[in-house]
This record gives C-alpha cells, structure tokens and sequence, in this order.
C-alpha cells in the first residue's frame, strides 16, 4: 500500500497555502459547515482567524442526506471563498461532491476535501487524484481504517501525495452522538502510515456542548489538526448549528488546546 509506513517510512507533510499539516504544529481549520453568503461567509473567517485557525473551512457543495435539503450555493459559494481567501489570506479547504466540478474547484481552493459518504467514490478519487492540490479524505461512516488507507491509495496512486485523512466519527450503536469518534485511529494511522490525520469533532459530536472535549481529547492523542465547524450564529445556520461552535466558545477553545498541544 501506498499509504503504508512500510512503502514510506518518513512522515509526509503535507504544505497547504504556507500551512504545513504534519509538522510539528496543530493546525485548526475552522468556519461554517457550509457558505451561506458573503456576509456570514466573512464574519466566520474574522473570527476563527482572530481565533488563531490556520485554514478556512466553508462547503460550496454539501452532500446532504435528503435531495429537499438545502445543497449549498455551488459556484457562487466558491466565488465567496475567493473572495475570503483574499480579504483574509487564509487557505480554504472546500468540499467536492462531484468529479465535473474538481477541476474548477482545485484552482479555488487549497485543500480539496472529500467527504464521508464519498471516500469511496472511486470516480471523484481518481479525478482528485490528478489534481496537484492537496486533499483531505475524511473516513466513511462505516469503513474500516484499512478501507479508509486503501481509499487513499486510489489518490496517491493518480500522483498527488498531498494527502491528509481525516477521522469523523463512524456509525456504532450508540445514539447519544451523530457518530461515535475512533479516538484509536489516531495512533494506529500513526503506526501504520506516513500520513497526517486530523480529527473532525463536530460530524462525530453533532451537538456543540461535546465538540471541545472530543477536539482537546483527539489532541492529546497525536492528531496533526482540526476541522471544526463555527458559526456566526449557529441557530441561523442553514447546515448543522447544533453541532457548531459560536465565536465565543470557539475562542475559549482555542486558548485551551494551545494548553493541550504544549504537554503532547
Ligand atoms: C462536512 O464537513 O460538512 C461534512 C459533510 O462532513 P462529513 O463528510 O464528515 O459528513
Ligand atoms: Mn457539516
């Protein structure tokens, strides 16, 4: 395998718009689960940037569980990251869903992110894995971490080895969170992988109150990076406000892990 350790001993380090996921540093990509307008769009990114966020998170494309949700503004979405990423010069991850619109999407954004549902989309890995951008694969909602390496393969094998995985909770019997969070993969991909893996606590929470907890716990634990949703106001959100962080308690966060990472 491709992801393996044993076929690549050193870590990969993975440099997205000057941001390095890998290093020795966390890196905290932040913003709205999905672009909404330019307005909110903007206030997100002031705040997770004062915050100290490295990287800014918005969906243009959201692939939603029923076809009558709301699926993002699209192309118009992108042109709002364009805007931020000047406006606030931080790298945007942003969200494909649909193996037309990578090529497009690739000249936008820093990090391509591919989502849950998608990590075996072998259409949309290989045309991702044409791109020179760098990507983010997050684990699908039931796939074992070696379908998850294996998945990545697909992309390393196209040539583009800037490839960072992304833990988000998978589906047990429990109830109480959206998706119970492997806190263990975080050691075994550092065992068995060169790759960065960064931990999504929101998707695995799905409730704000439990974000901080998982975020700081999957810290202590070695993960390179966050992906964290915050909203302006999440009880405005369009896309998942329950599981997402305000300005205030995003702030408060931030100020913790950086406790958190010091006594890694
Ligand atoms: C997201 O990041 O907004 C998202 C849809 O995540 P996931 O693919 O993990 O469900
Ligand atoms: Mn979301």
């Amino acid at each position: 395998k491709l992801a393996s350790k044993e076929f690549k001993p050193a870590p990969t380090i993975v440099t997205a718009g000057g941001v390095e996921i890998g290093g020795n540093r966390i890196a905290v990509m932040a913003g709205p689960c999905a672009v909404e307008s330019e307005a909110q769009l903007f206030e997100g990114a002031k705040v997770v940037k004062r915050a100290g966020a490295a990287v800014l998170r918005g969906g243009a494309y959201k692939p939603r569980t029923s076809p009558f949700s709301f699926q993002g503004l699209e192309k118009i979405g992108l042109g709002f990251l364009a805007s931020a990423k000047k406006e606030f010069g931080m790298p945007i991850i942003s969200e494909v869903v649909d193996p037309r619109d990578v090529e497009n999407l690739a000249e936008i954004v820093d990090i391509i992110q591919i989502g849950a549902r998608n990590m075996q989309n072998y259409a949309l890995l290989t045309e991702v894995g044409k791109q020179k951008r760098p990507v983010l694969l997050k684990r699908g909602l039931s796939s074992t971490i070696d379908e998850w390496l294996t998945a990545a393969d697909y992309l390393l094998a196209g040539g583009n080895n800037q490839v960072i995985l992304c833990e988000r909770g998978i589906r047990t019997f429990e109830t109480s969170t959206r998706f119970s969070l492997d806190i263990s993969s975080i050691p075994v991909i550092k065992r068995f992988s060169h790759l960065p893996i960064v931990v999504d606590p929101s998707h695995a929470a799905g409730h704000y109150a439990l974000v901080p907890a998982i975020a700081k716990a999957a810290v202590a634990a070695g993960a390179d990076g966050l992906l964290i949703e915050v909203h302006p106001n999440p009880k405005e959100a369009l896309v998942d406000g329950l599981q997402s962080l305000t300005p205030s308690d995003f702030t408060r966060l931030m100020d913790e892990l950086k406790l958190v990472a010091a006594s890694v």
